[in-house]
């Protein structure tokens, strides 16, 4: 769904939309969208700038990084971007660093298909994991060490020590 730029009414736009996404568009390996992602989105010019504030929601399937086991992940998360023209993209090079990650719009278009879907991007954590105090894939059966499938005697009911262990481990 593109946005003419030059047709944003005064007063601006507000815009509630449904996007469907495929796996291949998602950074997460392995994710996969069980529903539309749903955005309500504000559009308003400021001059040259285009002012973006939105909300999305979605379902999620993850990979847990830990165990391995899909799980429902949703995404519930606020935006608030501002859109420069393309003119200003050349002298990018030019303007400090903090300024790189600004937003550029190009032939006076704005693609919101593309920008929820860059904000979805952006709302998936580093790790997926499928609960915060996961245990993991036992390192001896290779079994789920919770739920009790994993039969190994592990011997060390300190779960202090466990939870170092597992700290150190997602560190490397
Ligand atoms: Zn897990
Ligand atoms: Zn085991």
């Amino acid at each position: 769904m593109v946005i003419d730029v030059n047709k944003i009414p005064r007063e601006g736009l507000c815009l509630d939309r449904d996007f469907q996404f495929t796996s291949l568009e998602l950074i997460e390996e392995d994710a996969v969208c069980l529903g539309p992602t749903h955005a309500v989105i504000e559009i308003k010019k400021a001059g040259s700038e285009v002012l973006i504030k939105g909300k999305i929601t979605a379902c999620l399937s993850f990979i847990c990084s830990r165990c391995l086991r899909a799980f429902e992940y949703y995404v519930n998360s606020a935006f608030d971007l501002v859109y420069f023209p393309e003119e200003l993209d050349g002298i990018k090079e030019e303007l400090a660093e903090e300024d790189l990650d600004k937003f550029y719009y190009y032939h006076q278009e704005l693609d919101l298909r593309e920008i929820v879907l860059e904000q979805l991007n952006l709302s998936f954590p580093f790790r997926p994991l499928c609960s915060e105090d996961c245990e993991g894939i036992c390192p001896v059966c290779g079994e789920l060490v919770h739920q009790g499938h994993c039969s190994c005697q592990v011997k060390e009911p300190d779960s202090r020590l466990e939870k170092l262990k597992l700290f150190l481990r997602d560190k490397r």
